[in-house]
């Protein structure tokens, strides 16, 4: 085999072929292998995939009416401000995003976790490319957690982060990936059914910054899959604005 034909094989096993919904096949030669469409068919596509498109705040991404001025805050923005400098997503969190989050967390449908490290990587160079960012950090889970579903979603979407970076501009980054100086103590139940308040208190000192050393100072770009209410990453933003950094972001797959 030719070596183009060989990367062709290689990458094909890297795809699932079969929509990770209904089973029905895909043909990997008619797909763009960077987009959902790898994953799914184009019956369970047309559930829609909702790009996150301006007008949005500035702040918090949440999407605003048409016509709103793009630079001002949305009304939660004004009345509760996040700790978090702004938040970014690379998609709306309903149609077909909605669903693969889902199997991808809940079914470990690990396929989609390549499809969703590009497409979180182009926001990233359309986002943060010119910005001063020294450490990109998932968002972690409490241990326990991680033991029960085998994977961290967060740390899946951007292992391969420095590679993509390295491949786009032929040099290495000025940031790194830090996955060890912030953990979740407490084991939080699951976020959906709680209002706001009780999503804030649920996570009160949720997060501990064990290296200190390491976030001084420093600019970081949380990572997470799913932005409701923020609450998850505000506090974790918190915890890490308490322990001396400067600024913290947040990127994530999907926002509602
Ligand atoms: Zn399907
Ligand atoms: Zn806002």
């Amino acid at each position: 085999m030719k070596l183009k034909g060989t990367l062709h094989f290689f990458e094909q096993l890297l795809y699932p072929l079969k929509c990770l919904k209904c089973g029905a096949y895909i043909d990997p030669d008619t797909v763009d292998p960077c987009s959902l469409e790898a994953c799914f068919c184009d019956r369970c596509m047309a559930a829609g995939f909702y790009p996150m498109a301006a007008p949005f705040c500035p702040k918090c991404g949440a999407k605003v009416q048409q016509g709103a001025a793009g630079n001002h805050r949305c009304e939660a923005c004004v009345k509760t401000p996040l700790v978090l400098d702004r938040v970014r997503a690379v998609a709306e969190y309903k149609g077909i995003t909605k669903e693969a989050i889902q199997l991808f967390k809940y079914h470990s449908k690990l396929a989609v976790a390549r499809v969703f490290e590009h497409l979180l990587f182009q926001a990233f160079l359309a986002y943060y490319a010119t910005a001063r960012i020294d450490l990109i950090m998932p968002i972690p889970l409490h241990r326990k957690k991680l033991r029960q579903r085998g994977f961290n979603q967060a740390y899946l979407v951007i292992r391969n982060f420095v590679k993509l970076y390295q491949h786009h501009f032929g040099q290495r980054p000025l940031w790194r990936i830090d996955s060890g100086s912030l953990v979740k103590l407490k084991q939080t139940p699951s976020q959906t059914g709680f209002d706001i308040e009780q999503r804030k208190c649920n996570l009160n000192n949720a997060f501990k910054v064990v290296s200190q050393k390491t976030i001084d100072n420093q600019h970081i770009l949380l990572i997470d899959d799913v932005f409701t209410t923020g609450a998850t990453c505000n506090e974790a933003a918190r915890e890490l604005l308490n322990h001396g950094a400067e600024k913290v972001d947040a990127l994530v797959l999907a926002r509602t």
